[in-house]
């Protein structure tokens, strides 16, 4: 269906090219267009456009239009639930006055933002309206390859940079866009939105997306678990793409040491902060890191010992102390319960334990007080919902992608 509508599109569009040209040909002439906006045809009125000064007010505008102040005040008074008194510094207002000798003024519209406006009919009795311009929305899918940056990629399918940073948010938990290769692939599908059907306001939302990255699919799409809830984003088998942390790095949790402000150090012997919570386990026992992330220092330090620090996102940091065996690399992209290195009691420890450590906007906080409701894992009951939800959003998607690299 989708490929018949885009073959259609491309003959529609041939067609009319070639109509288009011929018409050139003929006529020469660009065809007269006339000015409409507000519902006016503005070849109707002397157009008088401005925007409102440092000192201007509605009774002050109502004036630049030669109106006396008794009629000003006259307005205002009829108006006042439509218009408002105070209008913002450099909002633009259209002034359309009578075509004949009295160049009267007719209709008055000012607009407080891109929206709304507020119009003043002068034309029989005084009547004021307060409107918005018709919002729309399109959807949008593209697809392509990965050519330098994300930003940069979609900036030359003319999507708006509001994109690509919506997407590096959903996907900051799976994919590192830094290593995004020329080639790796794409397909979006969101909705913009339009005031008017015209004028481009903006991005509305992400309906569902793929990259193609180190040849897994990797999509998204977004879901609302409860009726009120945040919208998440998820995999195609509702798996959240902004995972929770783990409670430990370890499966049989033992725990020695709590975060504190002050606590005796068995090895220093004296009190200290304890910026961290310890977990005693056999030397050996596989350490996991407790959420997705990229790994970004592994090494030693004579208090530390080996140590692993991974980053999860812009956000969150997690740190691994004390390991007899470091088994990650810096830069290397690990999965959330991915074993990132053995126990061990190196650096300052009086017996083998993880000194598990979380950072936060780049401050020590205590994982076990943290509160992280990132994002909610999918309730099994509403996995059915999901599947039915994001079937045609994942046809559509494929479909395009398909068309795009055939
Ligand atoms: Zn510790």
């Amino acid at each position: 269906m989708k490929k018949i509508a885009i073959i259609l599109l491309v003959l529609v569009s041939l067609v009319s090219c070639k109509k288009a040209q011929e018409e050139y040909v003929i006529e020469d002439i660009e065809p007269y267009k006339p000015v409409v906006d507000f519902g006016f045809n503005y070849d109707d009125f002397n157009v008088h456009y401005d925007t409102i000064g440092h000192q201007d007010t509605f009774e002050r505008i109502l004036k630049k239009q030669n109106l006396n102040g008794k009629k000003a005040a006259e307005i205002i008074k009829i108006v006042k639930d439509s218009f408002p008194t105070s209008v913002r510094f450099k909002r633009p207002y259209v002034a359309l006055r009578s075509k004949d000798k009295y160049n009267k003024l007719q209709y008055l519209i000012y607009q407080p933002n891109r929206l709304e406006y507020h119009m003043v009919d002068l034309t029989d009795s005084i009547i004021g309206y307060k409107k918005s311009r018709p919002l729309t929305f399109k959807i949008r899918t593209v697809a392509g390859e990965i050519s330098g940056s994300l930003a940069a990629t979609l900036k030359k399918e003319n999507v708006d940079a509001a994109l690509a940073k919506k997407l590096m948010k959903v996907y900051a938990w799976s994919i590192d866009f830094f290593k995004l290769r020329k080639g790796d692939k794409y397909a979006i599908s969101f909705t913009e939105r339009y005031i008017n059907d015209t004028l481009y306001d903006g991005i509305d939302s992400l309906r569902s997306a793929f990259f193609e990255y180190k040849g897994e699919k990797l999509y998204a799409f977004p879901f609302q678990q409860e009726r009120n809830s945040k919208t998440d984003y998820y995999n195609e088998n509702g798996k959240a793409l902004k995972n929770y942390f783990l409670k430990a790095p370890l499966k049989f949790i033992n725990i020695t040491s709590k975060f504190t402000k002050n606590r005796f150090h068995p090895v220093q012997l004296r009190w200290k902060p304890h910026n961290g919570t310890d977990y005693a386990a056999p030397t050996g026992t596989p350490i996991m890191t407790t959420a997705t992330g990229v790994v970004e220092q592994a090494g030693y330090t004579a208090g530390n010992g080996n140590f692993v620090k991974i980053k999860h996102d812009k956000t969150y940091s997690t740190q691994y102390l004390h390991m007899s065996k470091i088994l990650v690399r810096r830069g290397q992209r690990v999965k959330q319960g991915d074993v990132i290195g053995k126990v061990g009691s190196t650096g300052l420890a009086s017996g083998p334990h993880v000194c598990y450590r979380f950072w936060k906007n780049g401050v020590q906080v205590d994982a076990l007080r943290l509160k992280l409701p990132n994002s909610q894992p999918m309730e099994g009951r509403n996995l059915p919902r999901f599947k039915e939800q994001i079937r045609p959003l994942k046809r559509e998607l494929d479909s395009v992608a398909d068309i795009k690299f055939k």
